[in-house]
């Protein structure tokens, strides 16, 4: 595995308080990769320190083989950020954002007008490119933030928190962009959020931080198959009895009954549904729903914290 970004021990400490706490991440190279956590667990100080913008207490990271401490410059070159906090002018055009990103970024004058383009495309704004931003919705701002962050052909991509404030329907839409142009441009997306779904739908691969450290880190599916935990939620027309029988199967771990459902907590419940609706009716019972659910990441973050992401730290 080819890791693009790789920090080691990597701390930031303001006075007495540790932000971050000897953190050691490694971002595969074209991942999509996503740091989870509550307000204040220390996300956007982590990847302040990755663009340069902060410098680390202690310990160091490389980005695109650049050490941050020792080549910023070089790491600067490598990346395009998107941050939090909006910065687009009202009265220039989507177009002469990229203009003048380009410029900033040394993109060939040769090469500029098709690269921009290329990004309007990617982004979906080639329609709107010369109408001024004032006019544009929420998000196609993001998306235009997004854009320009492209424009240098960067190896990385800096997201914080890509979808914030944005409503849910814009927000799954940014996703499907962010997935497109990772795939179509070659580039590792580092991203930071606290909304469980987003790392969820969006990452390869998620850190999950919390209070300064990260608490594990690994892809959604195998976090979530490493709580052991689906249900199997099934309503029978004798319930009593499905739950008296169902005690002797090995494979059920608990058993709820809320009001009319009975839900089963099982591993790896996709091997499973078929069984329980066969046993049910060997056993003269009759099956009305049966609903398989996966734990989601929320769940995780519970299990290492033992409070909610909205809740944090
Ligand atoms: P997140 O991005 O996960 O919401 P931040 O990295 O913004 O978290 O903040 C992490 C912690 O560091 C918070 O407790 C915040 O109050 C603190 N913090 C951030 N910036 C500063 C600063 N300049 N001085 C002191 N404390 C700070």
């Amino acid at each position: 595995m080819e890791y693009i970004i790789e920090t080691h021990d990597i701390t930031k400490k303001y006075n007495d308080f540790t932000a971050v706490n000897s953190i050691n991440l490694k971002v595969p190279k074209n991942s999509v990769y996503g740091v989870l956590g509550p307000n204040g667990a220390g996300k956007t100080t982590l990847i302040s320190m990755l663009c340069t913008i902060l410098y680390p207490t202690s310990g160091t990271a490389t980005v695109n083989g650049y050490d941050i401490v020792k080549n910023p410059k070089d790491v600067r070159k490598s990346i395009g950020v998107v941050f939090q906090s909006r910065s687009l002018d009202d009265i220039l055009t989507g177009r002469e954002h990229l203009e003048m990103h380009a410029s900033l970024y040394g993109v060939p004058s040769e090469v500029r007008k098709e690269r921009i383009e290329e990004v309007l495309d990617l982004i979906a704004l080639g329609e709107k490119a010369d109408q001024y931003v004032k006019t544009y919705s929420g998000g196609m701002k993001r998306r235009l933030e997004i854009g320009r962050g492209l424009i240098h052909h960067p190896e990385v991509l800096i997201l914080d928190e890509p979808t914030l404030g944005l409503d849910p329907q814009t927000r799954e839409s940014i996703w499907k962009y962010v997935n497109e142009l990772n795939k179509k441009e070659d580039i590792t997306v580092l991203m930071t959020t606290h909304y469980m779904e987003e790392a969820d739908k969006l990452c390869d691969e998620v850190a999950i931080m919390n209070l300064g450290n990260i608490i594990t880190a690994d892809s959604p599916i195998n976090l979530k198959r490493e709580l052991k935990a689906d249900t199997i939620t099934i309503r029978v027309d004798k319930a009593d009895k499905f739950i008296q029988e169902a005690e002797k199967l090995d494979f059920i771990k608990e058993i709820f009954r809320i009001d009319s459902e009975i839900k089963l907590m099982v591993e790896r419940g996709e091997n499973l549904v078929a069984e329980v609706v066969n046993f049910a009716n060997n056993n003269k019972i009759f099956v009305n729903s049966i609903e398989l659910e996966h734990p989601n990441l929320e769940d995780v973050f519970i299990k290492y914290t033992g409070t909610t992401i909205a809740d944090g730290g």
